[in-house]
């Protein structure tokens, strides 16, 4: 994002150290021991073996089982001009509670520190360019998840779940707390999915299966596949020899490299949607706001245009979609007089004649480039 006229320009909530990530996906679950952390490291290490630079911030305050799982022992990150510089393990930039506190730290002491510290990972890490940063939060809904929803501005998050119907309940306060804050869904993961005997070869579903994807069909959100009940995953996770170095060719291997893929896919094809952050936007010479889309496709809006077309509750029946402003009580000469991103996935625009109650989305900005925004005129026409 340009920023020429402080004026007119937006004022980003994304944190500085993040602005150079392109996708910022949180890793969560309803509560802990689901495998969410092995699920993280495992799809961070696939990801940047499918060629993407990768970082990988262990938020889990409470278990912070990464520098174990990434093999990173002791190691301290350094500081350089005020900024926290993250461990570097298997080609993965990595920040953890765990390589900050003592193992010994009290737990009471954890959850004061810990919201500090996340501000710290969020604010002050020198995460520099990212094709992703996977965040490994804590387990819950609680207070932490939220502000960190809201502080990293997420491009989307994964709810890793067991198959049994207890974390299918608490999976789904999840899915249901990013919905709220308006962070979107990549998808759900089921893990721990069955157990294959290698003697056998039969596969017995020891937490049940299947849970998950009819979750994520009642939920409308995308399946990303299931991670079977493997001692090679916990035996690689817990001696910091990831599988996908270590044991490359094995099947569960094989089964994180394709959950990478999907995951890929699923978040190329929101932003196809047109639902993804521009590339740019800034206030033109002519006062119109330039939109610059990820797939390099320009939309340049008046501010009449915009005005007439806001979708917010004062200018449209929520009811019944028609549009209740009459265009023609709109001045003409009307200018934006700022703009402001609201997370990843819409600005907030102040117009002269004082409205500034609408939240534009990116997807919705898309559908007026292509004049088919829904809403109806009613008895007005523009
Ligand atoms: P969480 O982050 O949800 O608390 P972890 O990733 O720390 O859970 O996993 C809990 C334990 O389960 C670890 O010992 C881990 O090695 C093991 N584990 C996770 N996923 C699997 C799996 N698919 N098969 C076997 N063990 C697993």
């Amino acid at each position: 994002m340009t920023k020429k006229n402080q004026d007119e320009k937006s004022t980003r909530k994304v944190a500085p150290s993040l602005e150079k990530v392109k996708n910022i996906i949180a890793i969560a679950s309803g509560k802990g021991g689901v495998g969410k952390s092995t699920v993280s490291t495992n799809l961070a290490i696939a990801l940047q073996q499918a060629g993407f630079t990768v970082g990988l911030m262990d938020a889990d305050v409470y278990g912070p089982s990464q520098p174990t799982m990434m093999g990173a022992g002791n190691e301290q990150p350094k500081i350089a001009d005020g900024k926290l510089i993250p461990v570097t393990r298997h080609e993965i930039r990595f920040i953890s509670m765990g390589l900050l506190m003592q193992e010994d730290t009290p737990v009471i002491w954890r959850g004061p520190m810990a919201s500090k510290v996340i501000q710290q990972f969020v604010g002050s890490v020198a995460w520099g360019e990212l094709d992703y940063l996977l965040i490994d939060l804590p387990p819950g809904t609680g207070d932490i998840q939220i502000t960190l929803a809201q502080q990293a501005s997420l491009t989307g998050a994964i709810i890793v779940t067991t198959p049994q119907k207890i974390a299918l309940d608490v999976a789904k306060k999840g899915l249901q707390m990013f919905e709220n804050v308006n962070v979107p869904i990549v998808g759900i993961v089921e893990n721990m999915s069955g157990f294959t005997c290698k003697h056998c070869g039969e596969t017995t579903a020891i937490f049940s299966e299947g849970g998950a994807e009819s979750m994520a069909k009642k939920f409308g959100v995308a399946f990303l596949g299931s991670i079977p009940l493997d001692p090679q995953i916990m035996v690689s996770g817990d001696s910091g020899a990831p599988l996908l170095i270590d044991a490359k060719d094995s099947a569960p291997a094989e089964t994180y490299r394709k959950l990478a893929a999907t995951v890929v896919k699923q978040i190329e094809d929101s932003g196809n949607k047109g639902g993804s952050e521009p590339l740019n936007m800034e206030i033109d010479g002519k006062g119109n706001l330039a939109v610059k889309w990820q797939d390099n496709t320009e939309s340049s809006y008046t501010p009449y245009h915009l005005r007439v077309n806001c979708p917010c509750a004062d200018c449209i029946d929520e009811n019944s979609g028609t549009r209740t402003l009459d265009p023609k009580k709109v001045p003409l000469d009307l200018t934006i007089r700022s703009f402001e991103a609201i997370g990843r996935y819409a600005i907030a625009i102040k117009f002269s004649d004082g409205h500034d109650s609408g939240i534009f989305r990116y997807d919705f900005l898309r559908k007026m480039a292509e004049k088919d925004t829904g809403i109806k005129s009613g008895s007005f026409s523009v």
